[in-house]
């Protein structure tokens, strides 16, 4: 299976994606270059392991997961720099070598189905997000030391994980008994007056960017806090975006979240359609369908900043931000001794003024 790393032309070293250009930069001698000269360099070309390159989503799709698949492959790889061996999950897409640290891509893995339709490139850069960081957790009190330490902040994390994008159009149709109450008095007698309206509505509803999350492993689930993200500035998939990040794979086909974004949708498509007959006293509805009748779905990577962190409890806590655009989630461990300190401090000063009180009294 391949490996690719991606060569600086001028002086053979490994080339990264850089955030802040969106384009890519040499760590060694600094060269800059384009998605272009990349690509006419030849690296960036996409593997067409499946042949015609023409993929059949719905035949993919008819597993829920994946993982029995996925776990057919080998899952260690050479270091194309070095010559190690790098030892990976077998979703993971982009690493980085345990020997050399130089980028590598394992391209094979992102063939086929599992070729991205789109992606959504880093846009904060590693010293934005470190910054970024830095600032959330001297805003939080009680946090240990060793949760922001120089350490830390170093295992500071770029991630492509991948999800599912669902777009629907809908045909919807309601019918609704709706009334109008007139309630008057004249002498002794109360006349009440309540008028029918039969309600009838239909049309179409399109609901476009619905993001599932298309991977099981539990540390997918720190990317669920920094969501939405602007799935329609995506961009066309190139191995090269993943250079200099970690990146995984999908291992939920479309067939294990069809049903739960389908219903959804289908809740959203019934709430705008009801919310078109008002004005009445009261509605009832009698019959109301809602049908996908166009699908679309695509399958993305989205880019998160991580930092995990192990606790003296020995419970993991977390720290993500979008890599696009720059919201942030957390779970943050609590310093007991620094939270009993204030606690004492905070009664020493009550204590004190009370006592101040008392001698004034
Ligand atoms: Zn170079
Ligand atoms: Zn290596």
């Amino acid at each position: 299976m391949a490996v690719v790393s991606f060569k600086c032309p001028n002086c053979d070293g490994e080339l990264i994606f850089d955030p802040s250009s969106q384009g890519y930069k040499c760590e060694y001698c600094g060269s800059r270059f384009s998605q272009g000269q990349l690509d006419a360099s030849g690296q960036t070309k996409a593997p067409s392991a499946d042949g015609g390159g023409v993929r059949d989503r719905t035949e993919a799709a008819a597993g829920g997961t994946e993982s029995a698949a996925a776990g057919q492959e080998a899952v260690a790889y050479r270091c194309p720099s070095c010559g190690a061996e790098i030892v990976t999950d077998t979703t993971t897409a982009a690493s980085f070598c345990y020997y050399c640290h130089n980028p590598v891509v394992l391209s094979g893995r992102l063939s086929g189905e599992y070729l991205p339709d789109k992606i959504i490139p880093f846009r904060i850069a590693r010293e934005e997000a470190e910054k970024a960081f830095l600032e959330y957790v001297g805003k939080k009190k009680f946090v240990p030391g060793a949760f922001f330490c120089k350490r830390q902040i170093e295992s500071l994390t770029g991630v492509y994980f991948p999800y599912w994008v669902y777009d629907v159009e809908m045909d919807g149709s309601l019918h609704a008994d709706a009334r109008h109450i007139r309630i008057w008095r004249s002498g002794e007698l109360e006349y009440t007056e309540t008028r029918h309206y039969a309600v009838e509505r239909s049309g179409k509803v399109c609901l476009s960017n619905l993001a599932e999350r298309a991977l099981q492993k539990a540390n997918a689930k720190l990317a669920e806090g920094v969501m939405p993200y602007r799935s329609d500035e995506a961009k066309e998939f190139h191995m090269g975006y993943l250079s200099g990040f970690l990146a995984e794979r999908r291992d939920i086909g479309q067939a294990g979240v069809r049903e739960k974004m389908l219903g959804e949708m289908r809740q959203s498509a019934e709430r705008l359609l009801r919310e078109t007959v008002s004005g009445y006293d009261s509605v009832s509805i009698h019959n109301l369908h809602i049908k996908a009748e166009k699908e679309n779905w695509s399958y993305m990577l989205f880019p998160v900043w991580t930092i995990t962190y192990k606790g003296r409890d020995g419970k993991i806590y977390y720290y993500s931000m979008n890599g696009q655009t720059g919201k942030v989630c957390g779970e943050l461990p609590v310093d007991y001794v620094r939270l009993t300190l204030a606690s004492f401090l905070l009664a020493a000063v009550v204590l004190a003024l009370g006592l101040v009180g008392g001698y004034f009294l």
